[in-house]
Formats: C-alpha cells, sequence, structure tokens
C-alpha cells in the first residue's frame, strides 16, 4: 500500500515544493491550503501527472475547531496518515515597540497553536496504524537565533522547536518520528517584501556563507530525507537548512 502524507499550506511556496518533491517519490498526498484554491488544485494537477493521486483540505490551521473537524472527517474517510508536514506558516513583522496585539496574536494562533491543531486530530489515528510514521514541522532560523523585527515569528518557531523535541519523545517508542526543519531565506512569496529592496537585499546576501537564497526545492529535499523509511533513528532534531547562516 502507498504510503500517504498530508501537507499544510502546499498550496504554494515551500509546502507545494516537498508535495511535488514527495509525490516523485512514490507518496500519496493530502494538500492544504486556506485560500488559494485554484492555485492548489494546479499543484493537484502536477501530482496526478506524476501518477501519484493527491486530495485537497481547506481551512485555516489558527482555528481549532475547523482543523479538528476537517482531519478527522479525511482520516475517518481515507484512513490513516503515514506522515504528516506542518508547513503552513505567516509572518507579520514590526519593530517590537511597534508590533500590534493583532499582529502578535495573527503569527502565535497561526504558527505555533497548530501545532496543536493539526497534529492532536491525526495523532491517535497514526498510533492505532501500529505501523511507523513521519512527522516534520517547519520551524525557522528566525526561532533558532531570533530576528529583528520578528519578535511574535521568533518566539512561535521556537515554540515550534521545543513542542516538536517533546512530541518527539512521547512517540519514539511508537516508532513515529517527530523532526523539525529549520530553514533560512528561501525564495517564496514570503520573501517578496525583502526582495523587492534590491539594495537590503545584497547586504542579506553577505551575511549568508553561501552568498545566496535558497530554493524551496532544498528545504523539501530536507524534507523528504525525513519522511523515508531511512531515516527511522533520526528523531527530536532539528535540521537547518540555511546556506550556513547559523
Ligand atoms: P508562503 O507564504 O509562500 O506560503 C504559505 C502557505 O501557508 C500557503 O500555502 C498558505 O495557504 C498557507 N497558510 C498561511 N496561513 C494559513 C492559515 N492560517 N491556515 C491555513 N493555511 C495557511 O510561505 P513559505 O512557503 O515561504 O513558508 C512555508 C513555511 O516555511 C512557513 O512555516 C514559514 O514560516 C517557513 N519558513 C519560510 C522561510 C522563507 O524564507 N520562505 C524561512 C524560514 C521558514 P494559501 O495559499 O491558501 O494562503
Amino acid at each position: 500500500m502507498k504510503h500517504t502524507i498530508f501537507i499544510t499550506g502546499s498550496s504554494r511556496g515551500i509546502g507545494k515544493a516537498i508535495a511535488l518533491y514527495l509525490a516523485k517519490q512514490g507518496y500519496d498526498l493530502v494538500l492544504h491550503c486556506r485560500s488559494q484554491k485554484m492555485q492548489a488544485e494546479a499543484v493537484i494537477a502536477e501530482i496526478e501527472k506524476l501518477g501519484q493521486s493527491a486530495r485537497l483540505l481547506q481551512f485555516d490551521i489558527g482555528d481549532r475547531a475547523q482543523c479538528a473537524e476537517q482531519i478527522s472527517h479525511d482520516i475517518e474517510t481515507h484512513g490513516a496518515y503515514y506522515g504528516v508536514v506542518c508547513n503552513a506558516g505567516i509572518t507579520a513583522d514590526n519593530a517590537f515597540p511597534a508590533l500590534t496585539g493583532e499582529e502578535w496574536d495573527s503569527v502565535i494562533h497561526t504558527n505555533l497553536d497548530s501545532f496543536y491543531n493539526v497534529l492532536q486530530p491525526v495523532i491517535m489515528p497514526m498510533i492505532r496504524r501500529r505501523k511507523p510514521g513521519r512527522i516534520v514541522t517547519l520551524s525557522s532560523v528566525s526561532g533558532i537565533m531570533g530576528n529583528r523585527g520578528q519578535v511574535n515569528y521568533s518566539a512561535a518557531k521556537a515554540g515550534i522547536i521545543g513542542a516538536t523535541k517533546a512530541l518527539a519523545l512521547e512517540l519514539a517508542k511508537r516508532d513515529i518520528t517527530v523532526n523539525c526543519v529549520a530553514p533560512g531565506l528561501i525564495a517564496t512569496e514570503m520573501l517578496d517584501e525583502l526582495s523587492s529592496d534590491v539594495i537590503q537585499m545584497e547586504e542579506i546576501k553577505k551575511l549568508i556563507p553561501a552568498r545566496r537564497i535558497g530554493d524551496p526545492k532544498e528545504v523539501a529535499a530536507a524534507v523528504a530525507f525525513l519522511m523515508s523509511e531511512d531515516a527511522a533513528y533520526i528523531t527530536r532534531q532539528v535540521i537547518s537548512v540555511n546556506g550556513g547562516l547559523c
């Protein structure tokens, strides 16, 4: 039987790259988006061309009730997942004195509360499969080092690392690995605002030992390895994909 992997935020950016990479490796996929349904459907079409099957879930990962209802319904209909990639996330950057309550709350709800909202409904069905399973979360260099203008985002992404390591301890004896991938600067829409400032971008590249921005496929490759059967003895780890930034 083919393994099924659920990837949040797979309509574009890193999530889309992960979906296509995993499809090429023979996994069936459950894609997910909040608003960009047409983009997600285009990703499904690409996956189907690769000979894999994919279906789409659409909900806000910050909404606990929606997550529980939609994920549980999908599992009841199609069976428990082999793997989950908690990828969806947002930024709302501002210097801390100017950071609004809304900017703090939206980033914490979407990036950190979603760890609980998405994973809580999938865990018991995954355990009941009594087979190996894989969970990969997406943190960020910002969660490891802290980044100016991103106190909210750094807090959420550091929280994801703690939650990932704790869950890994709980699930290790069940053959379910739980790891985190922490990207540096990767070329997606999330970087658009930064990329439009050519001078600032050149300054940022000087800080990256590899002297370039990463490609989403380079993050996808790390996630795909952690999803593979060969990665069975790797759990509770944070793998950075950041050109040597930290
Ligand atoms: P993008 O902005 O390109 O894509 C974000 C994805 O998340 C989209 O699929 C979007 O869905 C989905 N999403 C956003 N908010 C919600 C929500 N509330 N509910 C459900 N889905 C949501 O982001 P990236 O691909 O750049 O980032 C992917 C992950 O990698 C994030 O966790 C990010 O923090 C992390 N990361 C990214 C870095 C970078 O440089 N790009 C660096 C370090 C970490 P929709 O299309 O429907 O809006």
